[in-house]
């Protein structure tokens, strides 16, 4: 089938019980192409009956899960990796017409999902716990590790086959059910990319389509265990306050607004293409995008220079063409983002390049890569996340300027310095206030490591041994082998250890 035939044969369904299967609400969103604004197929709300369907499902599927062993899984996990490879080509082709980003960086997204799935197969079949040094003679103690249950993910549209797998491999790995609620954007890819998991048993991952009200009703069932969100700022904060009133555990992920640093001994052009790559990566739709810059005066000029010249090359147009940028992935993300630009200008930005939106490009949510200059640190655009391609260029006069801008914000997520003074690199690393730091290698990422920010980036991590945790109760035992009495603790208690005073 072709990828335009099976937009139609998902149009409609959830995935559930290991089957697509026809939602019974009417279908209430139109799926566009952002690139040509066709219309690809159809989604629905999930209903509180098929809400409760799913939960039910999962439920007894984890059950099932939970009894195999580690090595089973381990074995399952990597099929599924090998069998995402495989379908690469077909999965970046769906989620590039379904959300506009290039064709290459569909298919690297699809191969980063299928690394993550690797790893936590192996990682967690590594250990499920650790012996602990007993408090008293002969005794054994140790913690285990045991699933939470089911685990709902809350995904945004930006990467949702890589936040998928970086969070459904880890939850699954250590013995939970996933139920997903993707985007409204990005459904229909991910209706095709969760069969890729159906050799693990019916019903442990399964796909509910719609929109906040359908996230809201997994969010508030008794019969869910934690929430992995990511997505907005305001989204994750009404998340996380719902899941404060019942205890049920959260993994917070949610917007950045990185800064990006430009000392005089950095190689300026390789900084400058470094930082086309931060702000235009995915149209600047990534959450780490490199999003405000500041620019030691010494290199301004150079820099602003080649940062121009290699946004002006790059290509911009439909993602299954040789082209570098796609569009923003909806008619209300460009809406938004051309808000934030034109802002900027009134505020006194200048227009380096950019600024618009593409010649000859009538149809599709396209917009200019774009830089600003003559930025004042306190413009609206250096405080809020722009999430589109946009590089505002902020001249600052030494390093420890620089780290007090970068570290005036609300948000945490990334950060990037350009530097090849040993001194500054280990200042910065020290110094920023976020999650990841890029010494000369922005928007990298390592499953092997934590992903994640601080202050209203979000709460918790992805990836890395941290990023397993997550999804893992403790459970501390003590075992007496014996079965010893317990005298040092049980009654009677000794007349010598009572009060040595008078009363
Ligand atoms: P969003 O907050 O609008 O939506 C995210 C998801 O939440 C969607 O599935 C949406 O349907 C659902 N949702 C909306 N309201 C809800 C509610 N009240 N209850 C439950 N679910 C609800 O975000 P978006 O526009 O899809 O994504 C873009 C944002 O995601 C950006 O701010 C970006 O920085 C952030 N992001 C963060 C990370 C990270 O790792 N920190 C990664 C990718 C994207």
């Amino acid at each position: 089938m072709s990828a335009l035939e099976l937009f139609a044969s998902l149009s409609g369904c959830h995935w559930i019980n290991g089957e697509l299967q026809a939602g019974t609400s009417p279908s209430n969103y139109d799926v566009l192409d952002p690139a040509t604004e066709q219309r690809i197929g159809e989604l629905c709300d999930a209903t509180r009956e098929e809400v409760n369907q799913a939960i039910g499902i999962a439920n007894q599927a984890q059950k099932r899960w939970n009894r195999t062993n580690a090595l089973h899984r381990a074995e399952a996990m990597h099929e599924i990796a090998a069998e995402i490879r495989r379908q690469r080509p077909l999965f970046a082709e769906m989620l590039t017409r379904e959300i506009g980003k290039t064709y290459k960086e569909s298919f690297d997204e699809a191969s980063w999902s299928a690394t993550a799935v690797d790893y936590y197969a192996e990682l967690g079949r590594h250990e499920i716990g650790r012996v602990a040094g007993p408090v008293v003679d002969g005794q054994f103690n140790f913690s285990l590790k045991e699933p939470l249950g089911v685990v709902v993910l809350i995904l945004p549209f930006n990467y949702p086959l890589c936040l998928l797998c970086w969070q459904a491999a880890a939850a699954l790995v250590a013995g939970n059910a996933v139920i997903i609620k993707p985007s409204e954007l990005t459904s229909l890819t991910t209706l095709q990319f969760v069969q890729a998991f159906a050799g693990l048993g019916q019903g442990l991952v399964q796909v509910l389509t719609g929109g906040a009200e359908v996230g809201q009703q997994l969010v508030r069932h008794a019969d869910t265990h934690m929430v992995a969100f990511t997505g907005g700022i305001e989204t994750g904060r009404s998340i996380a306050r719902e899941c404060a009133g019942m205890y049920k555990r959260t993994l917070i992920e949610t917007s950045g607004n990185d800064p990006f640093i430009v000392m005089p001994s950095a190689p300026i052009d390789i900084a400058a293409r470094g930082a086309a790559f931060g702000a235009y990566l995915n149209c600047g739709q990534v959450c780490a995008s490199s999003e405000r810059f500041y620019v030691h005066e010494a290199v301004y000029d150079a820099f602003v220079e080649r940062l121009i010249h290699h946004a002006r090359c790059i290509r911009v147009g439909n993602g299954l063409d040789k082209v570098d940028m796609g569009p923003l992935a909806s008619q209300g993300q460009r809406e938004r983002y051309e808000r934030i630009l034109h802002r900027a200008i009134e505020q006194g930005a200048r227009v380096g390049t950019g600024g618009g939106r593409p010649r000859g490009l009538d149809k599709g949510w396209f917009a200019d890569a774009t830089v600003l200059t003559d930025i004042a640190a306190t413009m609206d655009i250096m405080h809020d996340e722009s999430f589109g391609p946009v590089a505002p260029i902020c001249k600052v006069a030494s390093l420890d300027e620089a780290l007090a801008l970068s570290n005036d914000s609300r948000y945490g997520l990334g950060s990037t310095i350009y530097t090849t003074n040993l001194e500054e690199s280990m200042r910065a690393t020290h110094e920023l206030e976020a999650g990841m730091v890029w010494v000369n290698a922005p928007l990298l990422d390592n499953d092997a490591g934590p992903f994640g920010g601080r202050k209203q980036s979000g709460m918790g991590r992805q990836l890395g041994a941290e990023g397993l945790d997550n999804f893992r109760h403790s459970k501390f035992v003590m075992m007496d082998p014996a079965a010893s009495a317990q005298d040092f603790w049980w009654f009677p208690f000794r007349d010598e250890d009572a009060f040595p005073g008078q009363r």
